[in-house]
């Protein structure tokens, strides 16, 4: 398994904001709920995958157990966004496709399909490109919030283009 696109992520519980801002900007991510660290390690291991946790206790015994982790540090939240992006070596690409909560595939649906299923009446009006998650029963669309998500990806693209705080970052197991 190459860096980047192809790595399984996975979240632990504290990382659940962090995790749909992810999605949104075009990762992956999967959520962990385990309370316990050997379970959540033990899951990250079965699945080849990499644990994002911004706890150092189960980063130490992840590079004990040389299980793939990235620690993310106690900063603001672009600079933490930046400094994942960072470790896994991609940019920020806001990403349409990916329900922020659930993490599967949405699908584009018909105007008339969003108006069946609750969504506003003043998003009916302004938008013409609506998604559905299946499993959540949600609808997307580009509403307001969506100059907030465009406006954190420039922030955290500039962090990424301007600063080296990011040098001596500790990086997920090389494969
Ligand atoms: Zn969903």
């Amino acid at each position: 398994m190459q860096k980047g696109e192809g790595q399984k992520l996975v979240a632990d519980a504290m990382l659940v904001k962090m995790a749909r801002w992810l999605r949104l900007f075009g990762v992956s991510v999967k959520e962990i709920k385990y309370k316990n660290d050997k379970m959540i390690l033990a899951y990250v291991k079965r699945n080849d995958a990499t644990l994002l946790t911004c706890d150092r206790t189960a980063y130490q015994m992840a590079r004990k157990r040389r299980i793939g982790c990235i620690f993310i540090p106690n900063m603001d939240f672009d600079h933490q966004l930046a400094y994942v992006f960072k470790a896994l070596g991609r940019a920020p690409k806001i990403n349409r496709l990916r329900c922020t909560l659930c993490n599967r595939q949405i699908m584009p649906i018909s105007k008339s399909f969003a108006k069946s299923h609750n969504t506003p009446a003043n998003a009916l009006r302004q938008n013409n490109k609506f998604y559905y998650c299946s499993a959540c029963k949600k609808i997307y669309w580009h509403g307001s919030h969506w100059v907030h998500i465009r406006k954190r990806a420039w922030r955290v693209k500039d962090i990424l283009s301007s600063r080296p705080i990011l040098g001596s970052l500790p990086q997920p197991r090389p494969r």
